[in-house]
Parts: C-alpha cells; structure tokens; sequence
C-alpha cells in the first residue's frame, strides 16, 4: 500500500486528488494538508506536522506557487517522493530541486501538466514546429488561477523550435485549455487541447505516484513514464 500526503487537499486540484488516491487499491491517503480545511483526524495545517504525523511514501502537492518550493524541498529532507503539479517553480528553483534530489534518497517528478491529452499536444507541437517554424500559443484558463503564462505553455514554448510569442486568457467558465497555432505560406495549423474538468489530470497523478520512487532524481513532465526516456520531448 502506497500512503500518500496530499497538499493542498482543500483545493480545486487536491480535492480531486484525495479523491482519486483514495479510489486506487494500492494507494491511501494518510494525511491532507491545508490551513484552509476544517479540523478532522487527518487534516494538517502545514506540511512538517504530517511528515511528523504519518511515515507516507509519496506526497502530492497542489499548492499555491510562493509555497511549492519549500514543500519540495521539506518532502526530499524527509526522504518522501513528490510529485508536484503546482506551478510557477523559476528555472532556478527546478535547478536547485534537481540538485537535492540527486543528492538523497528521495525522488521529485515535477509536472505542469498531468492530462494525457495536453502532454501529447505539447509533443505534436514540437514535431509540428520543426517543420513550420512561426507559431504563437494561446493559453486560456479559469480566473483564479495565479500564475500566467501558465507552466505547459511555458513547457511547450521550450519543446518548441523558434520564439513562440504566449498569449493568456483568464475567465470564468473555463478550465485549462491551450491552442497552438502554427502558419506558413497559405496555411495554418491549429492543435488544440482541452481539460474539461479536473478529472483529467487524475490519471496522470495516479501514474506518478506509483512510478515516482521507481525515477532516481529530478522527472521533469509525463513524458517519459508514458512514451520511454529515450522519445523526443521526455525529461526535459
Ligand atoms: P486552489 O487555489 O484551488 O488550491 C490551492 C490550495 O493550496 C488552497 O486550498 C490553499 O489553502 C492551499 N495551500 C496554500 N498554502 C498551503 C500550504 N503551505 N500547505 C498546504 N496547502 C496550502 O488551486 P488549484 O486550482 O487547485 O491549483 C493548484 C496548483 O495546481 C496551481 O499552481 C495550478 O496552476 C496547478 N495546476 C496544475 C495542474 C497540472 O496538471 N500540473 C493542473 C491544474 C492546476
């Protein structure tokens, strides 16, 4: 049985998580954390009480981008695997995240987007690109979302050929989605993907948690659990 913390459990995406953890014969979730969720056996205020509190496996975190680092960072000292879907993380926060996961016994697999769909759009932009060069990226999310440009069209403006110039939409109504426009001479590409409810990622979520103490280090996407690390686009 995986035990599993789930941070930011109160939230949109932790939510859904605890939900689908809870649903997976192997998993359990030992322990939410949230200073937003009312007092129950298993809620925690901040992440050190429950890695004091329960001797889980894995942590997922869906958080909010100003606290992400310091989880992870909290998660690897504690010798637990994360994986994390929150966010806003800077180059230089991923680096360092590399560094002390190479260096103990815990395992990070950092991913901006866990929907099958929006990994695999971000792979046939990157094949798309090599061949039409001049694209531009519309990303369009719900209002409260905190960071623009969201972290998958920062992921695929960089499995891109070429500057892809972002754009970023923010209403109600939506979730996440995200097109590509590619053009040409006399012709335009669109790939388009579309998260229509918080479920979609939950595959992806489950995957990882069940795969990441199997990656050493620093995973960086979905890409390599689901297409291999030797496939264009994996790791990076
Ligand atoms: P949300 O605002 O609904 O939830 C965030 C929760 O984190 C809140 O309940 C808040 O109280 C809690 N929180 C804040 N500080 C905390 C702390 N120190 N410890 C524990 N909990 C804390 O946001 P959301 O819509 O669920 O999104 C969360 C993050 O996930 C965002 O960064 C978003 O961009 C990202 N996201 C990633 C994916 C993906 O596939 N990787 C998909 C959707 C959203």
């Amino acid at each position: 049985m995986i035990g599993v913390i789930v941070t930011g459990a109160g939230g949109r995406m932790g939510e859904a998580v605890v939900a689908a953890v809870g649903a997976e014969p192997d998993m359990e979730v030992v322990a939410r954390v949230d200073p937003a969720l009312p007092a129950a056996a298993d809620v925690h205020g901040d992440l050190a009480s429950a890695l004091e509190a329960t001797s889980a496996r894995v942590a997922v975190d869906f958080t909010q981008p100003h606290v992400v680092f310091e989880n992870a960072v909290a998660l690897l000292d504690a010798g637990v695997h994360g994986v994390i879907g929150t966010t806003g993380l800077s180059d230089d926060q991923v680096a360092e995240l590399r560094e002390r996961a190479e260096a103990g016994p815990a395992n990070l697999l950092i991913a901006p987007n866990f929907a099958v769909g929006a990994v695999l759009m971000m792979r046939f932009a990157a094949e798309a690109s090599r061949h039409m060069p001049k694209a531009e990226i519309i990303e369009l999310h719900h209002d409260r979302k905190l960071d623009a440009p969201s972290g998958t069209a920062l992921r695929t403006g960089g499995l891109m050929e070429g500057e892809v110039p972002i754009h970023s939409v923010r209403l109600p109504g939506l979730v996440a989605h995200q097109q590509v426009i590619l053009g040409g001479l006399g012709e335009t590409l669109t790939i388009r993907h579309d998260s229509l409810s918080r479920e979609s990622f939950m595959p992806g979520v489950v995957l990882a948690v069940r795969e990441v103490s199997d990656r050493p280090g620093l995973t960086v996407g979905l890409e390599p659990l689901l297409f291999g690390e030797d496939q264009p686009g994996g790791g990076g």
